[in-house]
């Protein structure tokens, strides 16, 4: 077990979780016994990556931007970055489009189906839930999301831990930092080279870690599982979106063949553990740190570049959510509303779902609330949103953990193609163990 490569060891730990839930799930007091006993270390995990976040995505991009020595490299990373996540987002949106109406799995719902969905879920707290959530967005002016990147108080940023906003006050950071001159610099560079050294080597350590936690996430998931019957109801729904996310997975593993001449086996085996961590908590925030770690140090994208890449992307680059909100909103008009499955909605819905996927907050069932945007959008009748929402409800978790898997590796394919393109992608990438230097401390 000791020599065993990470992804096998949390491959192990996730399929116990879900053996554990299943057989919870059938004993009397099993699910508080999970609720009560092995679900806290799932989010004790959690808590550590969010930790971590905050100070990495500060020492990683000031670093890095220091490291860039060149406002225009800065501009030009910026720029390829944005333009190769709003194609990549388009693209998902269009493979969604393209599958729902190809298989149309709304078509063949039973009236007796629906009304039980209905009366299941449409006054359920989790749907009231979300279409609150969904109200309170759309009540922001159109320029409120470009307000937001600018923080008043770098604190309440790092405590709230909004993304974006870190993202600027480290840019502003950084760039000010080359501005001045170098010896006045350096001892601020240096402080921040080490914490980031050292906010990796967290990472190493949480990751210990991984396999266990992965146990109690999937267990926890697979309790909350109860109507199995309508899951299979909605079988051909999320095939789809399954169908649509692994073409997804497909087009990131040509460009990165085809641009970056790795294999794409290696680059999977390099990612993986990235990718089961984003499956197991369904968010690339808290699955951040660990993208950043693998990129950096396995597949060898420079500092600089990760640093930037990675956290906008893990903010706004969210192809997985993009195509899902195509294919859920198309189906739920399929079922309720097929009056409305007009070319001109449907275009509507490329750019409202590309919207809504960079609005999307990168933690569970974001996604789910943006969609009620999307639909809103295309004036989707108000008395059936609770009955739409409902629809997909009940298939919403498990299809949220696989589209984080896209978001993550989508962030992943981006970060080298934009290294590569400003070469920044290194040949042989060494990474570092927890215990490199554990010898001389021990
Ligand atoms: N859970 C997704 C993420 O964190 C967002 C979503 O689609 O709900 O990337």
């Amino acid at each position: 077990m000791k020599n065993l490569a990470l992804h096998w060891k949390i491959l192990i730990g996730m399929a116990l979780g879900i053996i554990f839930g299943f057989v919870m799930n059938n004993i009397d007091g099993g699910k508080g016994f999970v609720t009560d006993w092995i679900k806290p270390f799932g989010t004790i995990f959690i808590n550590l990556l969010k930790l971590i976040a905050v100070p990495l995505i500060l020492a990683s991009l000031i670093k890095g931007i220091s490291d860039l020595k060149d406002i225009s490299k800065i501009k030009k990373m910026g720029f390829r970055t944005i333009g190769i996540y709003l194609s990549t987002t388009i693209v998902a949106v269009i493979i969604g489009l393209g599958i729902v109406n190809l298989v149309k799995p709304g078509t063949g719902m039973s009236i007796d189906t629906i009304s039980k969905i209905k009366e299941k879920y449409a006054t359920s707290s989790g749907v009231t839930d979300k279409l609150t959530k969904a109200g309170a967005q759309n009540d922001a002016g159109p320029l409120q999301a470009l307000v937001d990147i600018f923080p008043s108080n770098i604190f309440k940023a790092f405590t709230d831990a909004s993304m974006l906003q870190i993202i600027f006050f480290a840019l502003f950071v950084g760039i000010s930092l080359l501005l001045i001159s170098e010896k006045k610099a350096k001892p601020l560079v240096d402080f921040f080279d080490s914490l980031n050294e050292m906010v990796m080597k967290m990472v190493d350590l949480i990751m210990l870690f991984a396999p266990y936690a992965v146990f109690a996430l999937l267990a926890n998931v697979i309790i909350a599982f109860d109507d199995t019957e309508i899951l299979v109801k909605l079988l051909s729904y999320a095939l789809c979106v399954l169908g649509g996310l692994l073409l997804m997975i497909t087009f990131y593993l040509t460009l990165v063949s085809i641009y970056t001449k790795k294999s794409p086996i290696w680059f999977l085996k390099q990612i993986s553990p990235a990718q089961l961590l984003a499956f197991s908590t369904s968010s690339s925030a808290a699955t951040l740190p660990v993208t950043m770690e693998r990129v950096e140090e396995h597949l060898g994208v420079d500092k600089e570049v990760s640093g930037f890449v990675l956290p906008v992307g893990a903010t706004v680059n969210m192809d997985g959510t993009s195509l899902y909100q195509g294919i859920a909103a198309v189906f739920i008009m399929q079922v309720l509303w097929p009056e409305g499955l007009t070319l001109s909605n449907q275009l509507v819905i490329i750019g409202t779902s590309v919207l809504a996927s960079i609005g999307s907050a990168a933690v569970p069932s974001a996604g789910i609330v943006m969609l009620v945007i999307v639909l809103e959008t295309i004036g989707f009748p108000a008395e059936f949103l609770p009955i739409g929402i409902a629809l997909i409800f009940a298939v919403d978790r498990p299809l949220d953990m696989c589209r984080t898997v896209v978001n993550v590796t989508g962030d992943a394919t981006v970060s080298m193609l934009v290294a590569k393109s400003l070469g920044k992608l290194k040949e042989n990438p060494q990474p570092k163990n927890w215990d490199d230097n554990y010898d001389k401390v021990k």
